[in-house]
């Protein structure tokens, strides 16, 4: 398992999670504040350099390793949602960018000077159809002018590049809706004060998400990635190392529920003996233990391949949905065996059962991922 293969790791990231408790996240919400000094502390460490290769000043660690670091915040209770994107996103530049790139922004990325977080993709009116989107880079001489709006773009506001896919030809003149479209690494300092307008969006946990609206904003040519026209691939890749990471984080959302829940069940006396001497609270969250353990498995495979340059959609998307559904589960067996108590901030189920319920949901939801199985690995017929 990924926590026994990079034992050491998991422990000295397990040391940092615990100077950041329940309290820390709790007074965070209520202040609806970023986690600006445990993103930090992660950055001085290392670990969100952890896949950036040691020419370009990080730690060049396997994917495997990134994982395993993704799992271990999460199971210390700690929310790696505030900073996951810059491990995933990241992926693209190293893969698709030129050497220019690549050496003017991935040291910087290492040392924290920039923070890679946000990643434009979504849209108000296009959804999971991601390749209608609408925003639009015209190409201008040495430039490029985007104009259009990204919804749901997460960290925005504590971002300085923002990896943005956007149409360099409209939908209608390709011969696939997959081509013509582009990536692009966006000066966010710069574009704020140049057409680019954030809106934060409050949801159920604190997730800094947020609306980005372009007018006329110029981005050099030079910070295109890759070729024009072939962005939807070099997204496609970044998505299923996202889609990996993400399953990681659930499985140790999963195993902080089961642990909090039985520990609880232990402890916990009505009617002169322990709550988890009942199989009615035993069954439950031994249930979703084995769920975790099923998940765990896949999210192993998935990043092995991912790691080997193999083929690996079908094992991203079903690691993250049985890691998505298997942290649910948990975290209702969780809710379930504190009773009242659930409810009540200080125990942090209540905030980690919000955080988790994301993933069955973004970055993908489970109905796309059954309708990849069902038609890209078991050849049904197409549903769109
Ligand atoms: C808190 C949060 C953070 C996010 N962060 C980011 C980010 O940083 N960057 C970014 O680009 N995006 C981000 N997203 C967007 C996320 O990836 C999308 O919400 C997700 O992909 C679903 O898209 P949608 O919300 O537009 O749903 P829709 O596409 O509108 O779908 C709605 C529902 O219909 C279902 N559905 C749609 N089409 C079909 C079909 N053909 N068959 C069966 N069911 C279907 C879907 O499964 C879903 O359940 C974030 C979202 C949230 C909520």
């Amino acid at each position: 398992m990924l926590n026994q293969d990079y034992a050491q790791i998991c422990e000295e990231v397990a040391k940092l999670c615990s100077g950041f408790p329940g309290e820390y996240w709790q007074k965070l919400e209520r202040q609806n504040a970023y986690p600006a000094e445990f993103v930090d502390e992660l950055t001085r460490a290392g670990y969100l350099s952890a896949l950036i290769p040691e020419e370009y000043g990080g730690s060049g660690l396997p994917f495997s390793a990134a994982a395993a670091i993704l799992e271990e915040i999460q199971r210390s209770g700690c929310n790696g949602g505030a900073c996951h994107a810059q491990m995933y996103i990241m992926g693209a530049i190293l893969r698709h960018g030129s050497d220019e790139q690549k050496r003017k922004y991935l040291p910087k990325i290492a040392t924290g000077e920039l923070r890679l977080q946000a990643f434009g993709v979504t849209e108000p009116t296009s959804g999971t159809d991601t390749t209608s989107l609408k925003t639009f880079a015209r190409r201008e001489g040495d430039h490029y002018v985007v104009n259009g709006q990204k919804i749901w773009t997460s960290r925005a506001e504590y971002s300085d590049l923002m990896l943005l896919l956007a149409r360099t030809t409209p939908k209608d003149q390709v011969a696939k809706k997959t081509e013509g479209l582009s990536v692009f690494i966006l000066d966010m300092q710069e574009a704020k004060n140049a057409g680019m307008t954030i809106r934060p969006i409050r949801t159920m946990m604190n997730h800094a998400t947020t609306e980005v609206f372009f007018d006329n904003v110029k981005v050099p040519a030079e910070n295109l990635v890759g070729e024009e026209g072939n962005g939807f691939r070099y997204i496609l890749s970044g998505m299923n190392a996202e889609r990996i990471l993400i399953a990681a984080e659930c499985v140790g959302d999963a195993k902080w529920f089961i642990k909090k829940a039985s520990d609880y069940s232990k402890e916990r006396v009505v009617f002169g003996r322990p709550i988890g001497q009942n199989q009615g609270i035993q069954f439950p969250i031994a249930r979703a233990y084995a769920q975790m353990r099923a998940a765990e498995l896949m999210v192993v495979e998935a990043a092995r391949r991912y790691e080997q340059g193999e083929s690996c959609g079908e094992e991203a998307n079903i690691a993250k949905m049985l890691a998505a559904e298997a942290s649910w589960v948990a975290a209702e067996a969780c809710v379930q065996t504190y009773g009242g108590f659930a409810f009540a901030e200080e125990y942090d189920v209540e905030r980690k059962f919000r955080e988790t319920r994301l993933y069955q949901v973004a970055p993908i939801s489970t109905n796309l991922i059954l309708s990849f199985i069902a038609e890209h690995v078991l050849g049904m017929p197409r549903s769109y």
